[in-house]
């Protein structure tokens, strides 16, 4: 298993942004933007790694058009992070374009598929040792729910 202060960990985040670094973000933004003829959001997107996220990829907070991303489970996994991103955006882009409404709506899916990226909404990535509380795990014997990203 390994913990989330491990060395290892740290040198994996470190990597993941050595190559993810802000200008390739903003530029990942701005090509996504552009396939959705909405580059004139640019200006008002912010973006940022949440090293407290756990379990989810990523989020979106549409209030505040910022799109968060989970450094130490995208360290391990760093074929993801285009995806993720276009994931988070297009909850920004369907709200202020459309409006209030299904997180994983039509809208949603709709810009998903004209960033050439797959409509999912859950992941099957191991975050076992990442959830806060392991030990909290009901008695009922049911299965821990399905990981959403952010929303
Ligand atoms: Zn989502």
């Amino acid at each position: 298993m390994v913990r989330r202060s491990s060395v290892f960990a740290r040198q994996d985040v470190a990597k993941l942004m050595e190559h993810w670094t802000a200008d390739v973000v903003h530029s990942t933004i701005q090509d996504i933007l552009t396939h959705w003829d909405c580059l004139d959001l640019q200006d008002t997107i912010q973006w940022g790694w949440n090293p407290r996220l756990r379990t989810t990829l990523g989020r979106a907070i549409p209030g505040e058009m910022r799109v968060e991303l989970n450094p130490l489970l995208l360290a391990r996994h760093p074929g993801h992070v285009r995806h993720v991103l276009i994931h988070e955006l297009a909850h920004l882009v369907a709200i202020r374009l459309h409006g209030r409404q299904a997180p994983h709506g039509g809208a949603w899916k709709q810009l998903m598929q004209k960033a050439g990226e797959s409509p999912r909404a859950t992941h099957n990535l191991d975050v076992r040792d990442l959830r806060r509380k392991p030990a909290r795990r009901r008695r009922t014997g049911r299965r821990l729910p399905k990981i959403f990203w952010g929303w």
